[in-house]
């Protein structure tokens, strides 16, 4: 099995961000969840941190470090600090910044505090207002909304901006306006939207079909027209792209590892998804363990996972083949395993309602325009 290019023309030659997961434990249940390990505490010692702290070479540029879960709150306070205090020297020196993506609902007014002693960028996970957020809810399957939202309002009282990622499902495609204008009146200026995909543990996720995805990326479009105050990623990235030099925009991207640190030390690469997955063909993606071996060594033997070379081979399949592979340079490789079994695959349920019915929702909009 080879890649026609090459390692070193697919993948980056340093990450940009790397996630970590301060333990595998989150109090909220929501019935679209990957990860398979969220009822265990088990949680990442400080040492781990010390390992992934020392892999940082000096010569990177800056790495974003987001704390990620389960939910990074459940740590504990004593024990964040101690993951993070290994860092101090890095953070000070501007070679990291931390982020973490939160549940909200364990912020306290000492979080806050903590979060502005680490400049940490704070990014909360909600759907929109109460109808469609009926899917967050704890392990008595009570709705977390209002705890959610009490969350919010201690990060407002503190004035710490936050980012929101919601998942879009079935019930949302129709209502993007009004779960933006929720978004935007609860304080965030940033917000991701994540159409619900088959992921890890969300072995039956209920993926929108294409045409409810264009419509929800057609009213996006239009909502951002009036309301510019509002980043959504997924409009910044195309407008972004369509605004680039023709050369820049045909150019092939190189893909960030995006090495994430499992509470134990494992490290897999490209989709934090993929960890806690179990597949004895992928060694359960596996790609090594910081308390045995740095994070360069990690890296340098990313090409010799199956995972990573058919995952190359998926990207060449992708170029050759699908007409949307400037803008989308080829999209998440742990989709493609959760859906088809293989990183090989190209096309899957996520591109078509995170990649191309964007595309197509925009153009949509603008034949309306000329028709007129
Ligand atoms: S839209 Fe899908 S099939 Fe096309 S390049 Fe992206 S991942 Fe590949």
């Amino acid at each position: 099995m080879c890649s026609q290019f090459g390692v070193s023309y697919w993948l980056a030659s340093q990450p940009d961000t790397v996630v970590l997961q301060p333990t595998s434990l989150c109090p909220l249940a929501c019935t679209y969840c990957y990860l398979p390990e969220r009822h265990l505490k088990q949680d990442m010692a400080p040492a781990v941190a010390a390992a992934v702290a020392a892999g940082i070479e000096p010569g990177w540029s800056p790495v974003e470090l987001v704390w990620h879960g389960g939910e990074p709150l459940a740590v504990g306070r004593a024990r964040f600090v101690e993951l993070l205090e290994p860092f101090e020297p890095l953070r000070q020196a501007g070679g990291i910044q931390h982020k973490v993506q939160t549940g909200a609902t364990l912020i306290t007014d000492a979080w806050c505090e903590l979060f502005e002693r680490f400049e940490i960028g704070v990014g909360v996970s909600i759907d929109g207002p109460r109808p469609v957020n009926e899917r967050r809810v704890d392990r008595a399957g009570r709705p977390m909304f209002d705890r959610i939202l009490a969350g919010i309002e201690t990060l407002n009282r503190h004035d710490i901006p936050f980012i929101v990622l919601a998942v879009v499902g079935h019930d949302s495609t129709s209502q993007a306006a009004s779960v933006l204008d929720f978004l935007r009146d609860v304080g965030t200026r940033w917000v991701g939207f994540n159409i619900e995909a088959k992921e890890g543990a969300n072995v039956d996720g209920d993926t929108p079909p294409i045409d409810q995805a264009r419509r929800f990326w057609r009213d996006t479009f239009t909502w951002c027209q009036h309301n510019r105050e509002v980043t959504v990623r997924e409009v910044d990235r195309l407008l972004g792209f369509l605004g680039l030099e023709p050369a820049t925009r045909n150019a092939d991207a190189r893909h960030d590892l995006i090495p994430t640190i499992g509470w134990n030390g494992d490290v897999v690469l490209l989709s934090p998804e993929l960890l806690g997955a179990r597949e004895d063909r992928y060694r359960d993606f596996i790609a090594g363990n910081l308390l045995v071996d740095s994070l360069s060594t990690i890296l340098s033997r990313a090409a010799d996972l199956r995972y990573v070379q058919e995952f190359l081979i998926g990207l060449e399949r992708c170029k050759a083949t699908c007409e949307f592979f400037s803008y989308c340079q080829g999209a998440h490789a742990g989709d493609r395993y959760f859906e088809h079994g293989t990183f090989t695959a190209t096309e899957t349920e996520h591109c078509k309602t995170s990649v191309q019915a964007p595309v197509l929702a925009l153009a949509d909009l603008v034949n309306t325009e000329e028709n007129r």
